[in-house]
């Protein structure tokens, strides 16, 4: 078996590898990125947040991703029942970015992966790791190309970003689960021909649907609409027939979906996902560290993901540098309490929109103007800023202030 030498290994080209590898990449050292699939490989997650732009600023990637021409987007909307909550990002408490996109994933990805391969680090694709033996900080890791060639990739420093594949949590058993019930989705791209400009392309629509249940809309700048329906078992139980069938019928059961995309051409057959929170107990370990993905996957709703995967990249990639200089790292203060922190603030989010206190806020008569900011900066994914209440206090506030228009709202109708 061959044996290469690298200084850091990274394990998957999604936005997390990537973001990682260049990173440390510029700072010098030796990367290579393994990835399981040839690319472009389709992959869910196509609502990015502002947030996220800081993380594909310095990794160098901005310049590549504007010109593939991807849908801007500048907000998120909730819908119920004819009622609606628009959120735009320029009107956010938090400073930073007030726009990102609305991306294919299997081009976005695939363009990160070839502007990391102009940078100088090298992506192995259809190579899958398949163990890791680590001495001390060093490691070794075996790889297997689908020819069923074998070979070993020695590195002072493990970057794991492989998403749903989970590669080291699998290896090492570090698998938890998630405190999150499990949910389902269903999905497609459709040919949106009705869509107007009243649907307003520059962000993603959340239609809440049934208790539990909703749809997300994300528009293409291609005229390509993404469409999923995301609920528990007992929603998705209700439908049967083939994946077609089902995706239609469940467009056909909301009024908005059923006219909007009515026989609507559909781009692939529909997919279904599911169960796909997950979590481990720590997210480095001597010689390695876990980035996006691989440490805790929430929930679709907020499109949370892809600025979690980069962000975590990001601050990883800046500690692995430290690290291979010579320093001492806490890895459990620099790393695992700050993406801790932004997992944390976005999971209450997404328990409160199931348990409907979302609902109560984002539908309520007269919002206040400036709680609505507050909150629009973590739709951004500003989930750092502990100078917003909402951050601060996500576990608590939510809750207070749904508790606060209620009363507010039966007082209101009671004079
Ligand atoms: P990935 O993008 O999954 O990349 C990991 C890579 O590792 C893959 O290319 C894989 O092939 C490779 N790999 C796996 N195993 C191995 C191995 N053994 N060896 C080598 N390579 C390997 N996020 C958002 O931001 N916005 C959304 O709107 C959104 N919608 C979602 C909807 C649903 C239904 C779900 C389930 C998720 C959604 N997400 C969304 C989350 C998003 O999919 C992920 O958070 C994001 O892709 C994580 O990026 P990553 O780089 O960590 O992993």
């Amino acid at each position: 078996m061959t044996t290469e030498k690298v200084d850091v290994l990274v394990i998957g080209a999604g936005p997390s590898g990537t973001v990682a590898a260049s990173i440390i990449n510029k700072a010098g050292y030796s990367v290579k990125i393994v990835e399981k699939l040839k690319f472009p490989r389709f992959v869910i997650g196509e609502s990015l947040l502002p947030r996220c732009m800081d993380a594909l600023t310095e990794a160098g990637f901005i310049d590549a991703i504007s010109e593939k021409g991807f849908q801007q987007k500048s907000g998120a909307k909730f819908v119920k029942q004819g009622k609606i909550c628009d959120f735009t990002f320029a009107e956010q408490y938090t400073p930073g970015w007030q726009w990102t996109w609305q991306v294919t994933r299997a081009d976005f990805d695939h363009t990160l992966a070839q502007t990391v391969e102009k940078m100088g680090v090298p992506v192995e694709y259809e190579t899958t790791v398949t163990g890791i033996v680590f001495n001390g900080s060093d490691s070794v890791t075996t790889v297997e190309d689908i020819h069923g060639n074998k070979k070993q990739i020695e590195a002072r420093f493990i970057v794991d970003g492989s998403g749903y594949g989970r590669v080291i949590p699998k290896l090492f058993n570090l698998e938890k689960e998630s405190v999150l019930q499990p949910r389902k989705a269903l999905f497609a791209h459709t040919n949106d021909v009705r869509r107007s400009m009243a649907d307003e392309p520059n962000r993603i629509t959340a239609v809440v649907h049934d208790k539990g249940v909703w749809i997300w809309i994300i528009p293409f700048s291609t005229g390509i609409t993404s469409v999923g329906f995301v609920g528990d078992h007992t929603f998705h139980d209700k439908f049967s027939g083939t994946q077609e069938e089902m995706f239609r019928a469940m467009l056909a059961s909301e009024p908005y979906t059923a006219e909007r995309f009515k026989d609507v051409e559909l781009i692939f057959e529909p997919r279904k996902l599911e169960a796909w929170s997950a979590t481990t107990d720590k997210f480095y370990g001597e010689g390695f560290v876990l980035t996006g993905n691989v440490t805790e996957f929430l929930d679709p709703i907020f499109s949370s993901g892809v600025t979690l995967a980069t962000v975590s990249a990001q601050t990883a990639a800046k500690l692995v540098i430290r690290k291979l200089q010579g320093e001492n790292i806490d890895w459990e203060k620099e790393y695992m309490e700050p993406t801790m922190q932004g997992v944390n603030v976005f999971r209450s989010y997404v328990m409160a929109w199931y348990e409907g206190t979302l609902d109560t806020i984002f539908f309520s008569k007269n919002p206040d103007p400036v709680v609505k900011a507050q909150i629009c900066s973590v739709l951004a994914g500003y989930v750092w800023d502990q100078s917003n209440p909402y951050v601060e206090l996500h576990a608590t506030e939510l809750k207070r202030l749904a508790r606060k228009i209620e009363l507010t709202e039966k007082l209101g109708s009671l004079s």
